[in-house]
């Protein structure tokens, strides 16, 4: 039978919910334990994807084409596998699905309510990914902070299932905080007491706490942590602040949360869990032998949160390269052509981002042209890869007025431009080309070096595609499609073999990447970033990229 953990979170949002039911995830995994991680949200949006990065960071997609929240990067990059549109649910899923049942007829007559129609829903939903015995252990990472009036169906739908279950089927692990007031020379345990307070309030007893920290705590305030919050000694688990986020799995194996929680569950120890790729990447990652600074271009570069996958990815082909990445946020609004040289002199490599609307976008277009003539190590991602097109067609082929018919619907030269099949969708949620797709690649290109393979696949979410019109002039003067769908011929990769670096992909690579599999692009993006720092040493700037076959228009 499976097992289901519940992560609950109090006190204040941003503890790292994420992180600690990935850490754990990943400890039941090591261990032998075929576990998955799901995230419910507590909002009414139906997914993310309509948000505003501003508003929820950055929206990640799966294999089958769900836009869902950042956590399931997390989940994918510690577990190394896939998850779902299954993983991902918010109240605005629930209450649509509950709605459409009710105008078709389906509750007969009854009252439809929160109890139980809504609670009902969550249930059945919280327990889909433990049918069909694919699963030892789910674990349910609960959104928002307990307390939050919207939180309440959820509380009430574990504390259902904790009843329906028992303790030794269903356990809550509640992540709180321990503030350290430095004035005091203290921890404080009262906001925990409160937080586990407001909890059994609605029915519901924490079974582990994990309690964020600055300061360790010591074995008296375990206890009282313990007396108070009616948990066991052995269940208050120190989680102090970690130097990275991936070294949380290994204190949360020394904290021992992932026995304690087996112990609970009344499963066996399973196999003493092997770590031994994840602390070699943690060595590496930790004692680099160089440092690359990595220009992002981007619109929402103040918020960390916004390009999540892109960082992450960064940080794992970093460490395959034993070097330390440094970003440097470059806003693309306040990029002009007379200030690219002087943002960008000091990278090493820049990557465009992601992204939609008009915002910035002349100054993705000046730093692609910096990057094109400068012989700047380049990877642009989606919009990026858009953008270096729209770059190549004004600035190479002479195409003065060419852009994407995103951001200029009525040019005549749209290099990239509305898909076919979008043109006739009205709604905006859920209808980009989503998820994975096929791609072949040109045998002896860059891209087919670097994979390793000339059939791949990867993941997207975008409108609009490059206009196959221009396909032959783009190749005349030098820019490749190297990658395209084999079955409808979308380019999907464009590179200047002429240049050190230089890679547009439509896809995102970096929802793919994770700690015990770096994705193949960035790595070699890092490493040309390296060598244009080695070459730079040597040189004192970046060379000037000379006419090598590209008809200047
Ligand atoms: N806005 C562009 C499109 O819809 C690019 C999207 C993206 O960068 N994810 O095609």
């Amino acid at each position: 039978m499976t097992k289901y953990i519940f992560v609950t979170g109090g006190v204040t949002s941003s503890l790292g919910k994420g992180i600690i039911a990935a850490s754990l995830a990943k400890l039941l995994q090591a261990r032998g334990f075929r576990t998955t991680i799901q995230k419910f949200d507590p909002y009414i949006n139906v997914d993310p994807g309509t948000l505003n990065p501003y508003e929820h960071g950055e929206c990640y997609v799966t294999e089958d084409g769900a836009e869902t929240d950042l956590d399931l990067g997390h989940y994918e990059r510690y577990l190394n596998t896939h998850t779902s549109q299954a993983n991902n649910v918010t109240t605005g899923r629930i209450y649509q699905y509950v709605i459409n049942k009710e105008r078709e007829g389906a509750y007969l007559g009854k009252t439809v309510q929160v109890i139980p129609h809504i609670t009902d829903e969550i249930k059945r939903r919280m327990t889909l990914l433990g049918q069909n015995n694919q699963f030892d252990i789910v674990i349910t990472e609960l959104g928002g902070t307990v307390g939050d009036i919207e939180s309440l169906p959820y509380v009430e739908a574990v504390r259902q299932l904790k009843w329906e279950m028992g303790d030794e089927n269903a356990l809550v692990v509640h992540l709180t905080l321990i503030p350290y007031l430095k004035a005091a020379k203290e921890l404080k345990t009262k906001p925990t007491q409160h937080s586990v307070k407001l909890m059994s309030e609605n029915g519901l007893n924490p079974d582990v706490l994990v309690c964020r920290t600055e300061e360790p705590l010591y074995k008296e305030l375990k206890r009282k942590i313990a007396l108070f919050c009616n948990v066991t000694q052995d269940a208050v688990i120190e989680a102090l602040d970690a130097d990275t986020i991936y070294g949380v799995p290994l204190e949360m194996m020394r904290e021992k949360l992932d026995q304690i929680c087996l112990q609970k569950l009344e499963l066996p120890m399973g196999t003493e869990p092997d770590l031994s790729r994840w602390k070699e990447f943690l060595n590496k990652l930790r004692y680099p032998k160089s440092k690359v600074t990595i220009g992002l271009v981007g619109k929402y570069v103040e918020l960390q949160d916004a390009y999540k996958s892109i960082l992450e990815a960064l940080i794992h082909a970093g460490a395959i390269n034993e070097c330390k990445v440094e970003v440097k946020n470059i806003h693309s609004e306040h990029l002009t052509p007379e200030n690219a040289a002087e943002k960008l002199q000091n990278v090493d490599a820049m990557l465009v981002a992601p992204g939609f609307g008009s915002r910035g976008i002349e100054g993705k277009i000046d730093a692609i042209r910096y990057a094109r003539e400068n012989k700047l190590p380049f990877f642009g991602i989606c919009l990026g890869m858009q953008m270096a097109c729209v770059e190549f067609a004004r600035n190479v082929l002479g195409v003065k007025n060419a852009h994407s018919t995103e951001m200029d619907p009525d040019t005549k030269d749209g290099v990239i431009a509305m898909m076919e099949e979008q043109k006739k969708i009205t709604q905006m949620g859920g209808t980009m080309r989503l998820g994975a797709y096929e791609c072949e690649l040109r045998s002896g290109s860059k891209a087919a070096d670097i994979y390793g393979s000339t059939n791949i696949s990867e993941r997207h979410r975008h409108r609009y595609e490059f206009n196959n019109a221009y396909m032959d002039a783009f190749e005349k003067a030098g820019m490749i499609p190297v990658g395209k769908n084999p079955k409808t011929g979308l380019v999907e990769i464009v590179e200047l073999p002429e240049h050190p670096f230089y890679m547009g992909v439509q896809f995102h690579p970096e929802y793919k990447s994770t700690v015990e599999n770096p994705h193949p692009l960035f790595v070699a993006f890092v490493k040309a970033a390296k060598e244009a720092q080695e070459n730079r040493n040597g040189h004192g700037a970046h060379h000037k990229f000379e006419k090598s076959g590209v008809a200047e228009g």
